[in-house]
């Protein structure tokens, strides 16, 4: 038996070594002497490249391993102390990260398997087993454990990964059953993993999008792209377990292996962020104190209304209204009851109005009203009636309610209008007509005089 000469013991437990110009150094675990004679004899040809050690119990290899380093142990499975598979599962536990080649005197290919499944790397029959045959089976158990380390740490890591991760993360084989199901998963969904895995899919995905999801799959799954991320192209909404829909952003990739398609999803509710998104949607495109259309919005939709005159040549009205004397109302009651009067027109306008027609507050009390199918008559009668209605509200105010009167010009916008601009600056001078005819009245464009229009 040659003893190491090995560099110092590592104290504790037993390392693989992976340098590769290191002497590899073998525990020989062997209570048959002449058995234990015949490996090291087959592996003289290799003592500049190792080192054998050799113990005859269970019990010695336990201890010995935990006081040196090792490569790799050569294991009679009968030991005075220890049989069988017994042997080789003993030690797998004791030193799990080293790798094990069993010596047998059986050559059955069962209990081989068996020999595997243990944790030992290889295995060599008693006296079928040359000096080349036993080098190759130590090198590959080492590089064979080195890569079960290598696939262990990285298994590891993912799990690690989708466990921590704040996006759900599942799998679904190719017939689309979940087969993994994350954390983050149980949460969004509210299924557990184990009651989920093993069922199809399709439960996380509303029924009426069932259709429409399977057609997307097929799709996915013949074409060429191996990932995308879906909320780019069309909107996902995922079900959970008690029946609530949310939006969903989806990125998934699918993996060709050996038994067959193997599908990825990256899942994250965007509840918030569409929520986030509305909001400011709504910010960028209402009046704040009156919740009326702001000027940026009405420009939008008078341009939709004049757009479909221009095409169907159907009539389209605007209006342009102004409170008189507004100044006064601030000056005599303050500003927060200017602001009631301003709040108290949306609110009459929007009775009075279609839902069809669109107001909105262009600035200060200068408000502007488009009424699509409306001609002349039609649009002059409206606006009476605002004018009318507006001057018998009553404004909330700390001494008693208080009225306002408003002035409103009328244009009727034509096919030249190629912007909403040009129906608004006529109204605009029908509106100054009403203003200095003495306010409380309705004018409108076409009927205002040569000298009243080039008044504007
Ligand atoms: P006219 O009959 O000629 O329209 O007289 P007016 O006083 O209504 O007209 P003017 O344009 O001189 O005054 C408009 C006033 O509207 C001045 C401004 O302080 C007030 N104003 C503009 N925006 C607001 C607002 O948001 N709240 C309140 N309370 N007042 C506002
Ligand atoms: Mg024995
Ligand atoms: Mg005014």
């Amino acid at each position: 038996m040659t003893n190491p000469a090995n560099p110092p013991p590592q104290p504790g437990s037993a390392a693989v070594n992976p340098a590769p110009d290191r002497l590899t150094a073998i525990l020989l675990v062997e209570d048959d002497d002449a058995d234990a004679t015949l490996v090291v004899r087959a592996l003289r040809p290799y003592a500049r490249r190792s080192t054998v050690t050799r113990v005859t119990s269970m019990r010695d290899a336990q201890a010995w391993l935990h006081r040196n380093a090792c490569d790799v142990v050569l294991l009679d499975l009968s030991l005075p102390d220890s049989f069988g598979l017994e042997t080789v599962s003993h030690l797998h536990a004791d030193v799990p990260s080293l790798p094990l080649v069993v010596l047998t005197g059986f050559d059955d290919e069962d209990f081989a398997l068996q020999i595997l499944e243990t944790g030992a790397q290889d295995y060599l029959v008693k006296g079928q087993t040359d000096g080349p045959l036993m080098w190759r089976a130590i090198q590959h158990a080492i590089a064979r454990k080195r890569l079960e380390e290598d696939l262990r740490l990285s298994e590891e890591r993912l799990q690690g990964i989708i466990g921590l991760a704040q996006d759900a993360i599942l799998t679904a084989d190719d017939t689309l059953t979940i087969t993994l199901f994350n954390q983050a998963a149980e949460r969004l969904f509210g299924y557990e993993a184990i009651d989920i895995v093993g069922r199809p899919l399709a439960l996380l995905i509303p029924e009426h999008l069932r259709a429409a999801h399977e057609a997307n799959v097929a799709e996915f799954r013949a074409g060429p792209v191996q990932s995308r991320v879906m909320a780019a192209r069309r909107e996902v909404v995922g079900l959970t377990r008690d029946g609530r829909e949310f939006p969903a952003e989806v990125s998934i990739a699918k993996m060709h292996h050996a038994r067959g398609l193997l599908y990825t999803a990256v899942i994250r509710d965007v509840s918030e962020r569409k929520r986030v998104e509305t909001e400011l949607r709504r910010m960028a495109t209402t009046d704040p104190l009156t919740g009326l259309c702001n000027r940026r919005r009405f420009w939008e939709l008078a341009e939709v209304e004049i757009a479909r005159l221009r095409r169907y040549g159907r009539p389209v009205s605007v209006l342009m209204l102004d409170i008189d004397r507004f100044k006064s109302i601030n000056d005599s009651y303050g500003h927060a009851v200017g602001d009631q009067a301003l709040c108290r027109l949306a609110s009459v306008c929007m009775e009075e109005l279609r839902d069809t027609d669109h107001i909105g507050r262009l600035g200060g009390e200068e408000f502007a009203v488009i009424l699509p199918e409306t001609g002349l008559s039609a649009a002059r009668e409206v606006a009476e009636r605002l004018r009318e209605q507006l001057a018998a509200a009553d404004i909330p105010c700390p001494n008693g309610a208080l009225r306002m009167t408003v002035s409103i010009g009328i244009a009727v916008c034509s096919e030249d209008d190629m912007t909403i601009e040009r129906a608004l600056s006529r109204a605009d001078r029908a509106l100054y007509v009403a203003k200095s005819q003495g306010r409380n009245r309705v004018e409108v464009y076409d009927e205002i005089g040569a000298s009243a229009s080039l008044a504007g």
